[in-house]
């Protein structure tokens, strides 16, 4: 075969994965392969309508694969891959395409969870926002020492933490990095300066933010004159962006953390009207962290997760550890929806460990864990205890009580639920075997909807969290007790998010990568997919096009059209408070097999699948 025969079977490869990308149509330009290192090369896009659900193919690839939130992203890091590059190496490119094409969900002005195996050790690096050291328990009470109204907390200076994800990937590259640092911010920059068209979902999501047109620099450049959003397929350039990715690309993490990008940050937090204390201290001082991954037996599998500060992995272990401790549910689904049989017991498990989790769950640098230890709170004896509460009828709203995992210095009290929204997942296996699992967050869409720009004359920017309203609002309950996820200067809030790496537990080999956004439902998202693609045999796509169900602890949500009626019905019957919604999550997921990397995409959102 010649090798232009090659290049038109790959060509014809990815343009079969694009053509059937949810609502987006991709024409391939070229393969982004050179003797002299990487050079990325655009591809042509054109937006078609967008879509809530909109069935995915599944994709199988035999040597590496990528699975990202928008075709664009996905792309980046294919072309990483393709040109040698690591699973970090396509991470980093994923990243910096997704602040430019997916601003609603993450960026370089938020934070993230990312778990790493190099091979032979899984590594977790955490890139989670912090707390500025000016900011309290008071952070967001009013004068009279009542919680703020959610929205105006989230749409303020206040909820902007330190972000972490620009020091996490620097970390990371600096350890597992195969091509250079500043090759992997050409598909960014090339994109931001070329152009790339608004896609369904952004525009979408721009539709019901208005609140950030009350943001100068992001009216000037996602609303029209007249104040409308743009519609999707516009071509937007962010040359604002593009000159901030050139520096970091050029100078590493300082020129985001210190100089004229720093100060403007900071300028914008706190020249907000509802202003933060983020210093330029806050910024020059912030450090990723590399934590001891959670890796917990489950099955035949060994599930590796991350630890606190985020609650994910806790919670979902506990979830999926309470269910394999009650009897085996014979049929757990049935034409595509999870059977009764199998809700029942998911969801009385989801609330006995988010009960759990509002109780003993923070940052590890300010929170003990219960017995010195979190893996206290997955320990097969205290799991069987906990599954020994689950009974035929539903222990209903609030009839899930904290266990006593292990013993604790401070007498925590509850933390009450809050909304949590936005985030991205990206799933990556290289053709090493290195493998990323890495969620990534601004929290609510455009986050705290301000858009800090490096002091640029130029239109865009960048959009700034809000994630410290992931925080507790209130400091303590009305006994006096502490909340273990208050706010306390320089800590990490709490987080639901589950970047997860699967591996067989008698072989060590990877098994799979997945995760997903969704605020706390993250939790439900990812434990379902896990359980139905690792369990119940289903593939990566059957399992995230599984309709959803969610509890905190009180009421059960079940994903709006997808159940039957009479699924509702019999939850009813066993004592389930059942409401519908749409339940949007974002998952991906890649499994290892036999025949290959199977990819699956989210049905609910833009993402699609690529890899040779
Ligand atoms: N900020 C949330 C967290 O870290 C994630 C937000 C979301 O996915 O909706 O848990």
């Amino acid at each position: 075969m010649t090798p232009d025969n090659i290049f038109s079977r790959q060509r014809l490869a990815r343009a079969i994965a694009f053509s059937t990308c949810a609502g987006m149509t991709l024409w391939l330009s070229g393969v982004a392969v050179a003797q002299d290192g990487f050079h990325y090369s655009a591809p042509a896009v054109a937006p078609e309508s967008g879509s809530g659900y909109e069935e995915k193919p599944g994709w199988t690839t035999s040597t590496f694969a990528v699975a990202a939130a928008n075709p664009l992203a996905t792309d980046a890091g294919y072309q990483v891959l393709k040109a040698g590059g690591s699973a970090i190496d396509a991470a980093i490119a994923v990243q910096m395409v997704l602040t430019l094409v997916e601003p609603q969900s993450s960026g370089i002005g938020g934070g993230a969870f990312l778990m790493l195996f190099d091979g032979d050790q899984v590594h977790a690096y955490d890139g989670r926002e912090k707390a500025p050291m000016g900011a309290g328990e008071d952070l967001f009470l009013d004068q009279e020492g009542n919680p703020l109204d959610f929205t105006a907390a989230v749409e303020s200076g206040r909820a902007v933490g330190v972000p972490g994800t620009i020091k996490m990937l620097e970390a990371a590259h600096q350890a597992y990095g195969k091509l250079a640092w500043k090759d992997l911010f050409e598909p960014a920059i090339t994109l931001a300066t070329e152009g790339f068209p608004v896609s369904p979902r952004l525009y979408q999501s721009l539709v019901s933010t208005p609140s950030l047109a009350e943001d100068a620099i992001a009216r000037h450049y996602y609303f029209d004159d007249a104040g409308n959003p743009l519609a999707a397929g516009t071509v937007l350039k962010n040359p604002a962006l593009a000159e901030i990715l050139t520096r970091i690309s050029e100078e590493g993490s300082a020129a985001f953390y210190q100089g004229d990008i720093a100060e403007d940050l900071v300028a914008r937090v706190q020249g907000h009207e509802s202003p933060g204390s983020m210093t330029l201290d806050d910024l020059s001082s912030y450090e990723a962290v590399e934590r001891d991954a959670l890796c917990t037996p489950w099955r035949e599998y060994k599930v590796c997760g991350f630890p606190p500060p985020s609650s994910g992995h806790l919670t979902m272990m506990q979830t999926l550890g309470i269910m394999a401790a009650l009897p085996e549910v014979e049929v757990p689904v049935h034409d595509g929806v999870p059977t009764v049989d199998w809700l029942h017991p998911f969801l009385e498990a989801s609330r006995l460990a988010f009960a759990d989790r509002g109780r003993y769950i923070g940052d590890p640098d300010f929170v003990e864990a219960p017995g010195g230890d979190w893996n206290t709170m997955l320990a097969p004896d205290y799991l069987a205890s906990r599954a020994a509460l689950v009974s035929e009828q539903s222990m209903g709203s609030g009839g899930a009580k904290p266990g006593n995992p292990g013993e604790v210095q401070t007498a925590w009290a509850s933390q009450p639920n809050q909304p949590e929204h936005g985030t991205s997942h990206i799933s990556i296996i290289d053709a090493d075997g290195q493998a990323i699992a890495m969620t990534t967050t601004i929290e609510q869409a455009f986050g705290s909807r301000i858009m800090a720009n490096g002091g640029s004359e130029l239109a865009g920017g960048y959009l700034l969290n809000n994630e410290m309203t992931d925080f507790s609002f209130t400091a303590q309950d009305e006994q006096g007790n502490p909340i273990a996820n208050r706010v306390e200067p320089g800590k990490r809030p709490r987080s639901s998010m589950s970047p997860t790496l699967v591996f067989d537990n008698a072989s060590g080999d990877l098994v799979a990568s997945l995760g997903s956004p969704g605020g706390a439902a993250i939790i439900h998202y990812t434990g379902e997919a896990m359980d139905a693609m690792l369990h119940w045999g289903l593939s990566p796509q059957e399992a995230l096009n599984l309709p959803h169900a969610v509890t905190l602890g009180d009421k059960v949500y079940l994903e709006e059209g997808r159940f039957p009626q009479s699924t509702i019905n019999d939850l009813e019957g066993l004592g389930h408070d059942v409401e519908t919604q749409e339940l949007v999550s974002g998952l991906q997921a890649l499994r290892v097999t036999e025949e290959g990397i199977q990819g699956g995409a989210d049905p609910r959102r833009e993402g699609i699948v690529m890899g040779d």
